[in-house]
């Protein structure tokens, strides 16, 4: 098993990863970013978007339905 991880280490070396959101180098830790900051940013843009989607459109008429 811990020869398997070493090896999945090796193989991420070719080039060196960066941080989508600010292009510096990745850490292990947070990665794909750079950082807990970046990763709660991406995280924080990605309940946005999820918010911004709204369940029902404003002036819907709710009361369509029972007519
Ligand atoms: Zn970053």
């Amino acid at each position: 098993m811990s020869e398997d991880r070493s090896r999945d280490q090796d193989q991420e070396r070719p080039r060196t990863p960066r941080c989508p959101l600010c292009g510096k180098p990745r850490v292990q830790r947070f990665r794909p970013f750079c950082s807990a900051r970046c990763r709660d940013v991406d995280l924080g843009r990605w309940f946005a978007a999820s918010y911004a989607v709204p369940a029902v459109e404003p002036g819907y008429d709710e009361d369509a339905d029972e007519d």
